[in-house]
């Protein structure tokens, strides 16, 4: 099979097409013929050697919707012929974690592109528990998006912040892929959203997308919160960036609930034990998601109250093109590979 190879850490050009081995799917396993693979920034760390642990000479991509081709042994829930997505990262399906339903807390492995095969390939390799049959009619590009940048905003809205209808949710990075669907999330619910962007020509996008206000920040947003909410601050505020952490604490209600999702310039950040007291904030953290989380982001997706957002739609082997330009910020939305 053709699949693209991380030769060394570097540019979009260590990406090189190669012929390799197609995978035969073991015990409880599945062979997924690749239909669309999401680009996200996570390849691109990867392939420019960010990563700890990370190797090269392996095959990335970790968003991923296909159709089953093969069947390996003891495999009793898919058939030859399932169209299906892949949750982004392996789990054991067999610890205590993953027993309770908490796919994302499972040590036993690592992302797919991290130390095992990936999506920039015609055939990826799965365990069958990591396959979530796709909704009748539901496209394999709009479906390859449903895992990473929307289940993750499922499981930080719905799971950590447990946001309600009638309540008020701010999100920075708004325009971000994170960000972008927080907000649809956030209106499927019924919540009043306050978005933030660094970019003026970003906000008719964002009120598109459901965000209600749009506050554009360069020197920080919670004056502007406080204006909005009539001194009372927001409820719940999903933090994308991280390094923005201090002027978050500030923008929320007394019993507010902040998540923290993205580390966008890696550092400390000031926080005032006063704040956290004075109105009994709750801050968490928050990546990927469960199983769960991602047929909720499927359904969602189904329905029409989340569109996934794609820029582009290129073939395999352009890869290097698709990271130059995510690398360039030229996009909006992610890209996705589909089609040699
Ligand atoms: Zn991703
Ligand atoms: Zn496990």
């Amino acid at each position: 099979m053709k699949a693209i190879v991380l030769k060394a850490f570097g540019g979009p050009e260590q990406l090189q097409v190669e012929e390799v081995p197609t995978p035969q799917p073991g015990a409880g396993e599945v062979l997924v013929k690749v239909h669309a693979a999401g680009v996200c920034h996570h390849d691109l760390l990867h392939r420019a050697g960010q990563l700890p642990g990370a190797h090269t000479g392996v095959v990335l991509g970790h968003e991923v919707a296909g159709e089953v081709v093969q069947v390996g042994a003891g495999v009793l829930q898919l058939r030859v012929g399932a169209r299906v997505v892949i949750y982004q990262r392996r789990f054991c399906g067999q610890c205590r974690d993953c027993l309770r339903g908490r796919q994302d807390l499972c040590r036993a492995l690592g992302l797919p592109s991290v130390d095992t095969e990936g999506a920039y390939a015609e055939y990826l390799r799965v365990p069958a528990i990591s396959a979530v049959e796709l909704p009748d009619g539901l496209d394999y590009t709009l479906a390859a998006l449903a895992s990473c940048p929307i289940a993750t905003s499922v499981r930080a809205l719905y799971g950590e912040a447990a946001l309600k209808p009638g309540e008020t949710v701010l999100i920075n990075g708004a325009s971000g892929g994170l960000g972008a669907h927080q907000i649809q999330l956030a209106r499927a619910l019924g919540a009043r959203v306050i978005a933030v962007t660094g970019s003026a020509q970003k906000s008719e996008f964002l009120k598109s997308l459901g965000a209600h206000e749009v506050i554009v920040s360069h020197q920080g947003y919670s004056a502007e919160v406080w204006r909005l909410t009539g001194k009372r601050g927001v409820d719940v505020a999903m933090d994308n960036l991280g390094h923005t952490l201090e002027d978050t604490l500030r923008s929320m209600t007394l019993g507010g609930r902040v998540v923290v999702l993205g580390n966008v310039q890696p550092g400390n950040v000031a926080v005032s034990p006063g704040l956290l007291i004075g109105r009994r904030l709750k801050v968490q953290g928050s990546g990927s998601a469960t199983l769960e989380e991602l047929r909720v982001a499927l359904a969602l997706i189904h329905s029409g109250q989340v569109r996934p957002l794609i820029d582009r739609i290129l073939p395999f082997p352009q890869v290097a093109e698709a990271h130059a330009l995510l690398e360039s910020r030229q996009v909006s939305g992610r890209i996705v590979l589909s089609g040699w």
